[in-house]
């Protein structure tokens, strides 16, 4: 079975900031070694449909079968921008994320397969988040740095509000693991992202971005 698909507000762009995601949080039992061999870089999770209030579609009824055929053109850039951290054949998260949430992006500029990821691909290479936060003063250190200053620094370079998420650390300092960018679905120009319940919230206001 498989979700009917219609328009959404938002395609949401997940970033995954590689030493954070591959950085054991203390107090967590399901976390997933990294298999990769990884820098200080970020690279693509998913492009999502997404509504307004975070709420969005999953498994839609459009082309569910991932034909590897299709994507033969933008392979190497896939493997490079797209990878998976967890495994060395990409293949497993390409198709999760096609089924999951390219298959609900019919009514937009994101529609089919190549499309999908070879749009997706094309706005992640325009986005030079490593830039921006240098631009801001602000690089990968184990020490914590305010929340809201990276906040700014990655709106102010992308002309639109991210949303950030991390994974909880006992000892305080959440890790940034992701940066989520929302861009309209029909024009691809950059959106506020709605606010998010915010995994980076701590007490001191700081969190880490650790680096390789
Ligand atoms: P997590 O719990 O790691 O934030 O998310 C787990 C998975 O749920 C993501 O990889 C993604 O597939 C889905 N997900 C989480 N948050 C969002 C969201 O805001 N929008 C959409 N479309 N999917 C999400
Ligand atoms: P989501 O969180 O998008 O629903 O699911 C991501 C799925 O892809 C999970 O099953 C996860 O194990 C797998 N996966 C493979 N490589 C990666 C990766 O580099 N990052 C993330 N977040 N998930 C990955």
């Amino acid at each position: 079975q498989c979700q009917r698909d219609k328009k959404f507000d938002i395609a949401l762009l997940s970033v995954q900031w590689a030493p954070g995601v591959c950085t054991k949080p203390d107090n967590d039992n399901k976390f997933k070694p990294c298999k990769v061999k990884y820098e200080d870089e970020f690279t693509i999770h998913g492009m999502w449909p997404n509504y307004f209030d975070n709420s969005y579609p999953s498994n839609c009824c459009f082309e569910q079968f991932l034909n590897k055929g299709n994507l033969d053109s933008i392979i190497n850039q896939l493997k490079k921008y797209w990878k998976s951290l967890y495994d060395n054949d990409s293949w497993g998260f390409w198709i999760h994320e096609w089924k999951k949430h390219g298959t609900c992006a019919k009514f937009s500029a994101l529609k089919g397969q190549f499309n999908y990821f070879n749009t997706t691909l094309n706005l992640f290479k325009q986005m030079p988040i490593g830039d921006w936060l240098a631009t801001a003063g602000i690089k990968p250190s184990n020490t914590g740095i305010a929340l809201e200053s990276v906040r700014e620094a990655i709106r102010k370079g992308f002309n639109g509000r991210p949303q950030l998420a991390c994974s909880g650390s006992t000892s305080g300092l959440p890790i940034l693991t992701e940066i989520r960018f929302c861009f309209d679905p029909e024009t691809l120009t950059h959106l506020d992202c709605p606010a998010e319940t915010n995994s980076c919230r701590s007490k001191t206001g700081k969190v880490t971005i650790i680096p390789a």
